[in-house]
């Protein structure tokens, strides 16, 4: 497996639409590899997520995964989840807002309005139908990866700018009301 270099804000790939694989596509062995490759990059990085324009790749593919991730660590644990040519839903006009980061934004977060419930209808990385409903914090990675795919990136969607703050004025100034929000939501859904 190789690690990926990791695209940043400003570089056209994360503004494509990302094109959709065949089953026939995804059942190369090349593309077999690429996978590998987002989910190590993932891991490596500390992502709770990657899609695949954040490795410079302009297909819809995005991983998914949180186990003790020290970037998010409120975050419930995710199961590694691989979602292919993903289409969401948005179950419910509730919204949370979510204190997002990237790793293609470096060193920024801002407040995303996510949506608390959304249905995910996609495959998986052999192709088999994926369709499931996702809530909770959970709902909100699920929101900002597959955005990924669709060229936008969670600054796109931060209503109030003046959310904007580094990491360490995060964790000075933020982190502790928006983790007891977050630890309420996730008590409610479980995820
Ligand atoms: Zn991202």
């Amino acid at each position: 497996m190789t690690l990926r270099k990791i695209a940043h804000i400003g570089h056209p790939v994360l503004r494509q639409t990302a094109r959709t694989l065949t089953r026939d596509e995804l059942a190369q062995p090349e593309t077999q590899r690429f996978i590998d490759d987002l989910i190590e990059t993932m891991r490596d990085a500390h992502g709770a997520g990657l899609a695949a324009p954040q490795v410079y790749a302009s297909v819809m593919i995005c991983a998914i995964e949180v186990r003790d991730n020290p970037r998010y660590p409120y975050k419930p644990e995710v199961p590694l989840t691989v979602l292919v040519n993903p289409v969401l839903e948005l179950l419910t006009d509730e919204r949370f807002d979510n204190y997002e980061g990237c790793l293609s934004v470096p060193n920024l977060r801002g407040v995303v309005a996510r949506a608390t419930e959304v249905r995910v209808r996609a495959w998986d990385r052999h192709g088999q139908d994926i369709d499931t409903v996702v809530k909770g914090l959970t709902a909100g990675t699920y929101q900002h990866e597959v955005d990924h795919l669709y060229g936008k990136l969670f600054v796109d969607r931060v209503t109030n700018p003046a959310t904007f703050t580094t990491w360490s004025e995060f964790e000075l100034h933020h982190k502790a009301d928006f983790v007891a929000r977050a630890r309420a939501l996730v008590a409610r859904y479980g995820s």
